[in-house]
């Protein structure tokens, strides 16, 4: 077959037979397409589309890829989550132990950071001696005795979006509907689960800047979770602003383990605790108010914190981060408050920016192969409605240096938005989506 041909009949905007996708993505998982034609495609792909056939087709051939997890030795229910990516987005971080407090199992595969987004991978690693490199059978063993693991993707699982999406961040083809949602279900569709519970972002720190957008996208996502006969849930959820207040590796650790011994509300707890209430509505049958009030008493007795210790000491990182976060975690050596200038209601927030300014300091990459520094980010304190007096504490910078300290405590003030007048705090979850069979 002469790939060119695929290309071209996607430039001319023609719907590409299943066999044409299937081929094209396993030649070029095998190195035999260059990056150049992959290239043309991902952006004939991107300007025209595919429908709901070729975005199957594609995800299809990109679990076909690779090897498939099937965590068969795990006997509890198993839920597994996924978020289109976002800033301050410790959600994994709280809900996998949560939900292992709650009687699920969460094995669950993530990926670092990149561009503006934090990865979790990168998170976890800023405990000391924590590994994420699990063999397989490691894996499966840990989600069945503690209820959770959290580990990095082998290459022999989904090799095609590896590819492809180092290639879509090369190549400005990331943020299309159908190359997302087929990159995104390819790795959840190839670990089993009983239900995958998606988190897709909407808003200035997300992929998708609109909730139209991300519902679209959610709609991707369950129309190939349907045609797959899986179980699955989509929320669309706001990322017009942190979702919570670290930002950076160490510091947003600190902040679940807070969440995690119930010490903390907020925006991050409350989304935590809404998939945690979805996940034991449709595995344990629970009706929401019951669902929730567990999910409260497994942050509040201290069930969650422990699964979190008991996940972190099966992976080789010190326990005691449950105890005494500020003592285990690495600390940046500079840090500087960052004050408001005027009063006024805070009215919005530039959250691609606020990454990029923890990923400046190093928090994040932009490279995949660019080291992280776990110590710095910054903490921003304010949401969008929040009121603030003149000089009131909105932050904290916490850098390597004190001149990158000042750049970044500059540029945050200049990512926010204020208003003298008051401002009503946009909505958590925009809403639900289901899977047809879910
Ligand atoms: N997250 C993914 O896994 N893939 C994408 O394409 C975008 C976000």
């Amino acid at each position: 077959m002469d790939f060119r041909d695929v290309v071209a009949a996607k430039r001319d905007g023609a719907a590409l037979s299943q066999e044409d996708i299937r081929s094209f993505v396993l030649a070029f998982s095998r190195g035999e397409v260059p990056d150049h034609l992959a290239a043309s495609f991902l952006m004939a792909a991107f300007i025209r589309g595919l429908d709901s056939k070729e975005t199957l087709a594609l995800t299809s051939a990109m679990v076909e890829s690779g090897a498939t997890l099937s965590l068969k030795g795990v006997s509890r229910p198993k839920v597994d989550k996924h978020s289109t990516g976002g800033v301050a987005d410790g959600v994994t971080l709280v809900f996998a132990p949560l939900a292992a407090a709650l009687g699920l199992a969460v094995g669950k595969l993530s990926g670092r950071g990149l561009g503006h987004t934090g990865g979790t991978l990168d998170k976890l690693e800023s405990i000391p001696g924590f590994r994420t490199d699990l063999a397989a059978d490691d894996f499966e063993r840990q989600v069945e005795r503690i209820g959770c693991a959290v580990a990095a993707q082998s290459s022999e699982l989904v090799p095609a979006d590896g590819a492809l999406y180092a290639l879509r961040d090369a190549t400005a083809t990331v943020p299309s509907i159908p190359l997302i949602a087929a990159s995104v279900m390819s790795k959840k569709l190839a670990v089993e689960s009983d239900l995958i519970l998606l988190d897709v972002k909407a808003g200035s720190g997300a992929f998708m800047k609109t909730p139209e957008d991300a519902d679209a996208l959610a709609e991707a996502c369950m129309d190939l979770s349907g045609q797959w006969g899986r179980e699955a849930r989509a929320a669309v959820t706001d990322m017009s602003q942190p979702l919570g207040e670290a930002v950076g590796n160490a510091l947003e650790v600190a902040e679940a383990v807070e969440v995690l011994r119930g010490e903390r509300g907020g925006r991050l707890t409350d989304l935590a605790l809404e998939f945690s209430v979805v996940a034991q509505r449709a595995l344990l049958d629970l009706d929401e108010a019951e669902a929730r009030l567990r999910a409260e008493r497994a942050l509040s007795s201290g069930n969650a914190a422990e699964a979190f210790r008991g996940m972190v000491e099966a992976q080789g990182g010190d326990p005691s981060v449950v105890d005494d976060p500020g003592a285990v975690l690495p600390g940046a050596p500079v840090v500087v408050p960052v004050l408001a200038e005027e009063p006024g209601y805070l009215a919005g927030v530039d959250a691609e920016g606020v990454g990029r300014i923890a990923a400046v300091l190093g928090a994040g990459r932009a490279r995949k192969e660019d080291p992280v520094d776990p110590a710095v980010g910054l903490i921003l304190t304010v949401k969008v409605g929040d009121r603030t007096e003149r000089r009131g504490e909105i932050g904290r910078i916490h850098a390597a240096e004190e001149d990158a300290a000042g750049a970044a405590a500059e540029r945050l003030l200049a990512s926010l938005r204020w208003s003298e007048k008051p401002v009503s705090p946009p909505p958590l979850v925009y809403r639900w989506r289901e899977s047809p069979n879910g």
